[in-house]
């Protein structure tokens, strides 16, 4: 469709050169150049052949006028080598443009078969993971405190580690198919954020997790998925803290929205990464690479389940300041007045 168009407008462009150049401008020996405009024309949108057809076309509409208005030979021999150039200039264009859009689909088709490959094999591999997680379980229970108990809970925490990355791959298959579900229901947004404070601690013993916590605030929404976002900013803080991990969490109420702040005095995003740091697999240049385990998807997921509650998350941050992470949810109806963060930071993009 778009090519019969182009094809429709290329011949109406050649007319046009032909009606001006017989009966606009005869005289003019400039006039040979319109010839060029609709070459060029289709050498934006058409196949290499139909843009050498007509650049044919151009030239030959041009040598039937020159001979009708008997132009000089040198004239007819300059036009002609102009207009060859720009045919001959018009097919690389049309077969560069060509070969751009086949890398193009070629590298979409990659990708999509990557997700694709990434997706089956999550799901392969969640059977197989949940029959070890409960045979380390059993075999924890019954190894005692000896040396084969330290190794059930080694690998009980890698297993529970691999789970986790996996639960990640399939939410970001979920979330890039359209199809992450959550269930809208009330819940005390404060006692789900001191919870997660209280799981991240037992990870992190010598963080300092301090929460700010004004009245209760209810929201609307899937109480695990925001706490797997939660969890996951709370993590974020500590892992890229550069040190000892001090992270300040505040809930408060803002006009329809529930808001929870996170944040750290780390080693901050640097201000040209900050628009990347949702996308998948992003990471930070100045993260870490020793940490292990980061595949740059918890922000991407964190963002995929605030925009599925039909919320927002925010981010600031400069590097080796600190960063502050505000997640912004729905409230349920029925709930008070407005409340205010202990300290106000509005400098979120
Ligand atoms: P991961 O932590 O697995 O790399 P994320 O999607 O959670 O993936 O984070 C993406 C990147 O954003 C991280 O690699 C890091 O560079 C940056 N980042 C996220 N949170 C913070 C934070 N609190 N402080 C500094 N950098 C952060």
């Amino acid at each position: 469709m778009r090519d019969a168009q182009t094809l429709v407008l290329v011949g109406a462009l050649l007319w046009l050169a032909l009606v001006i150049n017989v009966a606009v401008l005869p005289t003019n020996i400039l006039v040979s150049s319109l010839y060029a405009v609709p070459v060029l024309v289709a050498a934006i949108r058409l196949r290499p052949r139909v843009v050498a057809v007509v650049g044919l076309l151009a030239i030959l509409c041009y040598l039937t006028s020159a001979q009708v208005q008997e132009r000089p030979l040198a004239a007819r021999a300059f036009a002609l080598l102009s207009l060859l150039t720009i045919g001959f200039l018009a097919v690389m264009l049309s077969e560069q443009r060509g070969q751009t859009v086949e890398r193009a689909q070629e590298a979409e088709e990659a990708l999509r078969l990557r997700d694709r490959f990434l997706s089956i094999a999550a799901h392969e591999l969640r059977t197989p993971l949940t029959i070890l997680k409960g045979s380390t379980q059993l075999l924890g229970q019954t190894a005692g405190g000896d040396r084969s108990g330290r190794l059930a809970d080694t690998i009980g925490r890698q297993v529970g580690r691999m789970e986790r990355l996996v639960e990640d791959m399939l939410d970001v298959s979920r979330i890039q198919a359209g199809g992450l579900r959550v269930e809208m229901r009330p819940f005390e947004l404060r006692a789900a954020v001191e919870e997660s404070l209280d799981e991240t601690a037992l990870t992190a013993p010598g963080a300092e997790l301090c929460l700010e916590a004004g009245p209760e605030v209810w929201a609307s929404g899937d109480r695990v998925r925001i706490q797997q976002v939660i969890g996951n900013l709370l993590r974020n803080a500590v892992q890229y803290s550069g040190g000892p991990a001090h992270v300040r969490v505040q809930v408060w109420r803002e006009g329809d929205r529930a808001v929870v702040e996170v944040a750290d005095r780390g080693i901050g995003i640097p201000r040209e990464e900050l628009p990347l740091v949702f996308e998948p697999h992003v990471r930070g240049a100045n993260a870490p690479d020793d940490r292990g385990g980061g595949l740059g998807l918890g922000l991407f997921i964190s963002r995929g389940i605030a925009e599925a509650h039909g919320g927002e998350i925010l981010v600031d941050s400069e590097e080796e300041s600190g960063s502050t992470f505000r997640l912004h949810l729905p409230l349920t109806l029925s709930t008070g007045p407005a409340t205010m963060p202990p300290h106000v930071n509005t400098d979120l993009t």
